[in-house]
């Protein structure tokens, strides 16, 4: 299996956390300076601002937005915690709409206070109330399998065949998965099930970084794609195989790299996309 590196950055999306310390107006800035030509926004960095004008401020500066980051925390034991939740899916889907993406990635959630299955159900029953809204405004939904280490309170959907499997049963051309290599990197079924995924025309999205060796922090110690253990190249090229066109986003939270002279970081990200991606 022999995949072309990437050369140009025709391709590359940065996701705003990546570069949590700018402003959304900063980030555009030097993104599109340095070439890159995609954006994901965590919807963080929408507070206090016009939603729609920021869109327009994104596709001024040449981005595509690629993606709005994130909806999902369906499942709780209690009750009006989760319609709380769902609203503010319902939220999520006019804020995408609002922004002129037509994606919105699902980390679903999860509650350690009652069984996993329990939430994989109320994971599904909000997904599916959520389908003909998300529709109506032309929002894809992707659902976003997490790593295991988080299925206590972040996701009770870990591995990409389970993803899969719940795509199938809902069973609308609205939902799919987006593939972190992050989160699945680990799974012997990966190549297997990303095939699936692209077969069915599942694949809404590819996020990248690499995983430490040791990882000093569950939750933000990603390193910058080559510092880690993380095949990304032979994974990107199961995805490729799968027939997956889209934009390859870089999705780094790092402690770290925040701390650093973010502009900096951007020509890191930079070289080692072109190196490693
Ligand atoms: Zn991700």
């Amino acid at each position: 299996m022999s995949t072309v590196p990437i050369k140009d950055l025709s391709r590359l999306c940065i996701h705003t956390i990546t570069t949590k310390p700018w402003s959304i107006e900063e980030a555009v800035r030097h993104y599109s300076e340095s070439g890159v030509r995609g954006i994901t926004v965590w919807r963080d960095a929408l507070r206090n601002r016009n939603i729609k004008q920021t869109g327009e401020m994104l596709r001024r500066y040449g981005l595509t937005v690629v993606s709005l980051c994130r909806g999902g925390f369906f499942p709780n034991v209690d009750l009006n915690t989760r319609k709380a939740a769902f609203d503010d899916n319902r939220l999520a889907i006019e804020e995408a709409y609002e922004l002129g993406t037509n994606k919105i990635v699902l980390v679903c959630g999860a509650d350690p206070a009652q069984p996993l299955e329990e939430s994989r159900k109320q994971i599904f029953d909000g997904i599916s109330a959520l389908l003909p809204e998300a529709a109506s405004a032309g929002i894809k939904l992707a659902i976003e399998p997490l790593h295991p280490m988080y299925a206590d309170t972040r996701s009770a959907i870990n591995t990409i065949s389970q993803a899969n499997d719940m795509v199938k049963s809902l069973n609308s051309s609205w939902v799919g998965v987006a593939v972190d290599v992050y989160h699945l990197w680990w799974d012997p079924s990966l190549e297997k099930e990303i095939e699936r995924c692209g077969r069915n025309n599942l694949l809404l999205a590819f996020h990248i970084s690499d995983w430490k060796s040791p990882t000093t922090d569950l939750l933000n110690d990603r390193g910058l794609m080559g510092e880690g253990c993380i095949p990304i190249r032979k994974i990107r090229s199961w995805v490729d195989t799968a027939g997956f066109d889209g934009f390859i986003e870089v999705e780094i939270f790092s402690s770290e790299y925040w701390k650093q002279d973010q502009s900096e970081f951007l020509k890191k990200i930079v070289t080692s996309y072109k190196k490693y991606a």
